[in-house]
This record gives C-alpha cells, structure tokens and sequence, in this order.
C-alpha cells in the first residue's frame, strides 16, 4: 500500500510537473513575424511561426486587408482557404505560415477610413491594417515580434519596439483595431529627443523636394512648446511622419493621430508654402496636445478635439506666436462658430460627434468641448485660488492614471479628473452638454474673465482680477 501510494503520489507530481513545463512554454510561446519585400516595394512577403499553440484565427484592422491579400500557405506549400479571416487553429504546435500582400496600390473597396498605402519617390507607407494580420487577442503571456528583411539601403520607420536584437521589433499590447503604419524605402529619418519622450520624424520623398531639415527643425520646436506650455507628453516614444506633395493653400491641410503601437502624427503637408508658414500654423500644436488624454472612444470625440482645439491657441499664447488678445479672440472666433452650427443643425453634441465620422460639420464638436475645458479651468482656477488648473489636472492624470493599451470614455477620463482635483466639475459639464442641442454657456466665464463678447467679437476688460485670471490661462507663469 506504501509503494503503491508513493508511485501514485509520484505519477501526480510527475504530472504537476510535465503541467509546469507545459506552461512555462506556453508562457514563452511567441508569435515571429519576418516580412520581406522588394525594392519596387510591391509586395510585402510574411512569415508567421507560432512557437506554441496558434490561435484560432488571424484577423486584420482594416476592411480591405482580405482584397489585399494575395493568398496564405502552410509550410508544406498546401494554400489555406481564407474566409475574411486566415484560419490558423488547425496549424501544428512549433508550425509556421506564409503569406503575401499586394501593398502596390491603396485599395479602396470595403474600407472608406481613407487610403492604406501612401506611395512616394522612394518610400512606401502602409498602414498595419492591410497587411498584418494578427489574432484578435493578444494574450499576456504572448509575445509579438516582427523582423524585416529590406533591399540594402533602405529604411524602416514603425510605432513598435526596439527590441535588445538588431533589427526585431516587438508589437506593443494595444488592441489590433488601433491604426498604424509602416514606411518603407528610401527617406530621411531624424531622431528628436525632449523631456524623456523620443520623437522619431520621418519625412517622405515628393516633388519638390522637402526641406526636410527645416521640417524638422519646425517638429522639434512644437514639441518644445507643447512641453513647456502644458508638460511632459507621457509616451516614451512617438513616430512623426509627413508626407508631402498635398494640394491646399495650407501646409498642412490634413493631420490626426494614431494610437496603434506608440502613438503617431501623421502630417500630410502642402512643401511649396513658405516655412514661416509652418512656424505660424496652429496644427502640430494641435495634434500634440492630443498626447495628453490617452486614446478615448470616437463616440466622445467631443472631448479630446474640445482639449485640442483649447490647447493650439492656449500654447501658442504662452508660448509667445501669438498675442494673448489674438488667442482669445481666435477662441471665441472657434465659439462662435460652434454656436452658429448647432443652432443651425439642432443636434445634440453626441448626434453631431456621430455624424462628423460621415464627413458633416465639426464645429459644434470641437468648439463645445473647447468651450467645457474653458469652462472647467476658469472654475477650476477660481474654486482653488489658483492650486489647480486644466494643466494640473492633465499632469496628474498621465502620472497616476493614464492606461495607455485601452480606449476610454469620456465618463472615465472625466471622472478620473473630478477625483484628482477633488471637485465635481468636469463630469456634470459632460452631464449637462453632451445630450442637448444647447452649446456650453459660458456667460459666467467670461464674465469671470473680464470679457465682454459679442458675436465674434471679444473685448478685453481692465479690472485687475479678471485680467490676472486672463494671464493666468494664456501667459506663461514666469512672465
Ligand atoms: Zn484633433
């Protein structure tokens, strides 16, 4: 009975242990992606190996990744039937797959979220959705690295990792439907460090050539404003890329962010306008300030546009590019307008946050919000005799509270901000704005402020008080 009981006692720690094994390789089960390509930069060629289990499937973030993709093969050189999905669950432990996508033009079948592929003398930039296809989930004990085999002398920029190994990069833990791009080939590539925050800037080919040092240079100086202004942007790394050769009288007619990996700029710039217009334009202003909130649900779009758009001009006014009476002025230009466009629509801000994403007004969007921040800073400032501020609150939301691998609500961001600064401000703002027709009444701000407006038009008033409320806001404390 003794033996037989200390073999069974040993069948089951043999058991326990041959689990642990198991486990322990699981836990270091990475996905491997190698991905090549040729020096016309037509085609992007994918080698998966699961190192355990495969997942059930692959899938990919954009709509036109499966018009795309020119077909998937096991090892054995046996094609796998795709279903809007490569189905991969039936790949053995330790197997590989191959695959291959057309990434030579930006197709636009299924997916109206703009072009996917973004072509230049020289560079390719391809958005991640078309072409890597990926499990849905990612599970934590799961590691995600990607080797790129190039032609000599080409480039890589990518939103991913560095990893320890030359030339591996690890996909960061952000969820596979977050947007973001490679560019590929030959482009200047520039490194800008500030505050702790690394800001790879890579700038495509175009005809004309860009000035690509000055544009640098320019990217570099916004971002030393944006730091100085509001604080220290809480990524450690952040991709720049600005593609030239845009049609409009701006030099950059079309900008946004992506969050896919670490975040990313993406700057589509007109290069035949003056530098000084750059230098005088609010945009990267605006998309840096974005930095500050970590990636929200478009459904509340409101938010982080209305925090944008109150930062371009507040920075730029701190910051000295812009007087404090054009910043305000320019602002109430912004409420103006917002208020005009949703007495004109009759939507609530949430309907008209919806239908932006169809290509409808924005106004009312962005300037409501602008008009809560505004609304809650002056509050803010006013209730703490100056202890708190818009900035202060943002400050301690990156250090305490910012998870950066999953969307939030507006709920969720703003109520973080009312616990932090120990007032219920913000979230009864959302409460009594978001739902109605009715664009933020700021009567009592700019009461507070010492500003007398009318229409579009503001007037600056002398009392003493008012007009250190004022400077609080728009100058910078040392001045
Ligand atoms: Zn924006």
């Amino acid at each position: 009975m003794l033996i037989a009981t200390l073999k069974k006692s040993h069948g089951v720690k043999a058991f326990l242990i041959w689990l642990g094994l198991i486990c322990a390789v699981d836990a270091q089960a990475d996905y491997r992606y190698r991905v090549s390509t040729g020096s016309d930069l037509k085609k992007l060629t994918v080698e998966l190996c699961f190192e355990g289990q495969a997942p059930e499937k692959l899938v990919a973030e954009s709509l036109d990744a499966s018009v795309a993709l020119i077909g998937a093969w096991h090892e054995s050189g046996e094609r796998i039937n795709l279903s809007g999905f490569i189905p991969t669950g039936s790949v053995p432990v330790g197997a590989c797959i191959h695959y291959q996508v057309d990434i030579s033009r930006g197709v636009q079948r299924h997916d109206m979220t703009g072009p996917k592929v973004y072509r230049s003398i020289g560079a390719t930039a391809v958005s991640n959705g078309l072409w890597f296809w990926r499990p849905e989930v990612i599970p934590k004990s799961r590691r995600v690295f990607v080797e790129f085999k190039l032609p000599a002398d080409y480039s890589l920029s990518t939103s991913w990792n560095l990893t320890e190994t030359d030339g591996v990069l690890e996909v960061p833990a952000t969820p596979f439907d977050w947007p973001s791009w490679i560019v590929l080939g030959r482009f200047f590539k520039k490194e800008v460090i500030a505050n702790g925050t690394q800001f790879d800037i890579s700038i495509l080919d175009g005809s004309p050539t860009p000035d690509a040092e000055a544009l640098a240079s320019w990217i570099d100086k916004e971002v030393a404003h944006v730091q100085s202004a509001i604080g220290e942007i809480p990524f450690s790394n952040v991709q720049v890329f600005i593609f030239p050769n845009a049609r409009a009288r701006q030099p950059v007619p079309i900008a946004y962010v992506t969050r896919g990996g670490n975040p990313t700029l993406h700057l589509m710039i007109n290069q035949r306008r003056k530098m000084q217009e750059f230098l005088d334009d609010w945009t990267v202003t605006h998309e840096l300030s974005h930095l500050f909130l970590p990636f929200i649900s478009p459904d509340d779009a409101w938010l982080y546009e209305g925090l944008a758009s109150y930062y371009q001009y507040v920075v730029r006014s701190r910051e000295g590019l812009l007087s404090s009476e054009k910043a305000w002025s320019n602002l109430i230009y912004g409420f103006h307008r917002g208020t005009r466009e949703a007495e004109a629509r009759g939507l609530t801000l949430l309907e008209a946050t919806q239908k932006m994403y169809q290509g409808e007004p924005f106004m009312q969007v962005y300037w409501g919000g602008a008009a809560m921040m505004l609304i809650a800073d002056v509050q803010l400032r006013k209730r703490s005799n100056g202890a708190w501020s818009l900035d202060r609150v943002i400050r301690e939301f990156n250090l305490c509270c910012m998870d950066r691998t999953r969307a939030w609500t507006a709920l969720e961001v703003l109520s973080s901000f009312d616990e932090l600064c120990g007032y219920s401000l913000f979230v009864p703002l959302m409460d009594r704005y978001a739902n109605t027709n009715e664009f933020p009444d700021l009567a009592n701000t700019f009461q507070l402020l010492g500003m007398v407006v009318e229409q579009a038009d503001v007037t600056l008033l002398d009392d003493a008080d008012q007009q250190s409320l004022r400077n609080k806001i728009m100058l910078r404390p040392s001045l």
